[in-house]
């Protein structure tokens, strides 16, 4: 295949939300929420066809809204692959293992800049710890303050290295060596994946992939909030000098494998 034609290449877009109860603390542009149709046209057009899909935020327990979204996308439910976005300090391991055995759902996830605790919380513990015996990947918001450390990330993925580890949003950060600190924290934890949205250029990709390989790297666009036009979020992983090989894995064959498709 020719390198241009990467951009229709079908891939797995590894992080997207679907949030169906209003957003108050967003601004009044990125609260909106999005229309079903709007998120599978930009889904069509950037041709992914599996995407790993999360509820909207809620200051309260989560349960309920993961489980209204699984209900919204029931008839899709091939194209989608949920994951559980929870709250440490509402929803339970319980409620985790309901999410995975009953209905469906892929994975963990966990906002700590939204819904404000640490990562060394011991909070945390219970489900991480669930998630790790259910054998489900947690994937871990970083960025945006200092709940979203990736330092702390690294740190929870040391102390579990049962667990798989997906960082989410490589924002450009650098960490004490001036090296770019996603890469250099997942180059010492070899149970973490990162996942693309918000890196700033092709390059960084590169560098990423250089380092670590291509195999721990993850395409996501962070629908509706880092990209609403998911083409463009790709456009940095096809447009990155990197090869043929590395860019399949990245945009599909990782996730395949690691959600196990
Ligand atoms: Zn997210």
């Amino acid at each position: 295949m020719a390198e241009k034609s990467f951009q229709y290449q079908a891939s797995i877009d590894f992080h997207t939300h679907l949030p169906l109860s209003p957003i108050v603390s967003f601004t009044p542009e990125i609260a909106k929420l999005p229309d079903i149709n709007d998120f599978l046209k930009a889904l069509n057009d950037a041709h992914v066809t599996e995407a790993v899909l999360l509820c909207g935020p809620k200051k309260e327990a989560m349960r309920d809204e993961n489980e209204n979204l699984a209900r919204r996308v029931h008839s899709l439910q091939r194209r989608f692959k949920l994951m559980a976005w929870l709250n440490p300090k509402y929803d339970s391991a319980a409620d985790l293992q309901d999410l995975v055995k009953e209905n469906d759902f892929h994975g963990l996830k966990l906002h700590p800049v939204f819904d404000k605790y640490k990562l060394s919380d011991p909070i945390v513990k219970p489900l991480i710890e669930k998630a790790i015996k259910l054998e489900v990947p947690i994937m871990i918001h970083s960025g945006w303050g200092p709940e979203g450390s990736v330092q702390d990330i690294g740190k929870l993925a040391e102390e579990y290295p049962d667990g798989t580890f997906v960082c989410c949003h490589m924002k450009e950060e650098y960490g004490l060596n001036e090296r770019f600190s996603h890469i250099e924290m997942a180059a010492h934890n070899t149970n973490v994946y990162l996942e693309s949205s918000y890196i700033p250029h092709p390059r960084r990709l590169a560098e990423a992939v250089e380092i670590l390989g291509a195999e721990r790297i993850l395409f996501g666009s962070d629908y509706p909030w880092g990209a609403q036009n998911i083409a463009w979020e790709k456009t940095k992983v096809t447009a990155a000098q990197i090869s043929y090989d590395d860019k399949k894995k990245i945009l599909a064959e990782n996730a395949k494998e690691l959600l196990k498709l």
